[in-house]
């Protein structure tokens, strides 16, 4: 070890560090946002959970800043890869401009809503924001996003147009990370009702207990594909939620719409939604509240077909841990849509599951093709709307795949 590793310049006295184990900086040095605890060597300083901490390399050399989290084995997550960036209210609130501005172009008349901060992708850890019109919904899931809330806070309140931030820090993920959950207004007064446009539809939009932030911004551009491809077709739309897919598919003028969901709260919002758009015709969907696994056995049983399905089920697998049980619901659910296809229909079919890669999910439909004793092409690979970037540092960040299936 040189002698200027074993005494650092004053700078690095003042703050925090955490050192690694020796060999353990390549993924920094690749740019990856997580560090491990096994990857930790020692920690010197007083680090309460989020604050900030200067990571070394085992020889000393600093590599970057990071939020420290003493209770989650992501123990550490990375502001910034430059070791002389101040972590502060002026890093925060300019990475949430940045991030902000890059979705400029995916506003406009017909599009009130996307997600403006999008996590490790955006630089931001733990950080996500989805904006609907002039309500900015945040939600944070790390010790570090928790440690700078008011910073990030005031900067989302301070984008332009934005009156009110609502705070949605109820994910599991939080109690990974030691902290409490904590939703309400932020800043600013929640309107009564909350509606936003996509593609020229309106939806309406629930921040308090709707899920996730209350809408499924992820899938603007499948649900865009979905209208080019519904015209006189015979839609069935399984995990339907509040019809995002159901109304594209009727605006693309499907012939008729089954919508499946489980939750009732999500059907009442879907019912209103398409009263909300007068040009399309309620009386082409048929809402059902139900297990989808045990409504597309029962169509099945009943020898309906259909021209065209969605299939877009919750996280089975938050981790690759969950895969194999993963596994075999993504492959039910996928062998009952095929089923269900009419010769020459199509199937859009999606993952947003982190710990179901995208060759796993193609071979689970691969399997489920066999059993179906169906011969099926991929037309499409899916992905989500350009609101939901992957940095190429960062690829747990690919997690909603889909394929678009035709069946011969
Ligand atoms: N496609 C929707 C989002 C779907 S999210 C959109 O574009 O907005 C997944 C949905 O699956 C949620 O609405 C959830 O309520 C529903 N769900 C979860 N488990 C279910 C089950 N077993 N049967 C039916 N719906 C279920």
């Amino acid at each position: 070890m040189s002698r200027s590793a074993r005494e650092p310049p004053p700078a690095q006295l003042r703050v925090p560090s955490l050192t690694l184990k020796a060999g353990r900086e390549r993924s920094l040095k690749l740019r990856h946002p997580w560090i491990f605890s096994g990857a930790i060597d020692r920690v010197d300083g007083d680090l309460a959970s989020g604050s900030t901490v200067t990571v070394l390399a085992a020889d000393g050399t600093p590599l970057a800043r990071a939020a420290y989290s003493p209770s989650s084995q992501i123990r550490a997550r990375v502001w910034s890869f430059d070791p002389d960036d101040s972590i502060d209210a002026g890093f925060i609130s300019a990475a949430i401009a940045r991030a902000a501005a890059s979705r400029a172009t995916l506003f406009d008349t017909d599009h009130t809503a996307a997600r403006i901060v999008h996590g490790e992708s955006d630089g931001l850890p733990g950080v996500v924001a989805d904006r609907y019109g002039d309500v900015v919904v945040v939600q944070l899931s790390s010790a570090g996003a928790e440690f700078f809330r008011a910073a990030i806070v005031d900067a989302l309140a301070a984008l332009p147009g934005v009156h009110c931030v609502y705070e949605r820090s109820d994910a599991e993920v939080r109690a990974l990370e030691g902290l409490p959950q904590r939703t309400g207004v932020a800043q600013g007064t929640l309107p009564t009702s909350l509606t936003m446009r996509e593609d020229g539809l309106r939806y309406g939009v629930d921040p308090v207990a709707g899920q996730k932030t209350g809408f499924y911004l992820d899938q603007r551009d499948n649900r865009r594909l979905v209208r080019t491809l519904a015209r006189e077709r015979r839609v069935l739309n399984a995990f339907c939620y509040t019809g995002g897919f159901t109304l594209a598919a009727l605006a693309g003028g499907a012939a008729s719409v089954v919508s499946i969901d489980s939750s009732a709260e999500a059907l009442a919002q879907g019912h209103a939604n398409i009263a909300r758009n007068p040009g399309l015709a309620a009386k082409h969907n048929q809402w059902v509240e139900a297990d989808a696994f045990a409504d597309l056995r029962r169509l099945r049983n009943a020898g309906a077909t259909f021209d065209l399905v969605v299939l877009d089920p919750p996280k089975f697998a938050p981790t690759a841990a969950h895969a194999e049980r993963a596994s075999r619901a993504y492959k039910d659910v996928n062998l009952l849509a095929l089923k269900l296809l009419a010769p020459g229909g199509q199937l859009a079919t999606f993952s947003c599951s982190g710990g179901v890669s995208s060759d796993l999910f193609q071979k689970i439909v691969a399997g489920a093709a066999l059993d179906a004793n169906a011969t099926v092409h991929i037309q499409r690979r899916l992905g989500p709307s350009a609101d939901h970037p992957v940095a190429l540092n960062f690829p747990e960040g690919d997690y909603l795949k889909g394929l678009l299936l035709r069946k011969s």
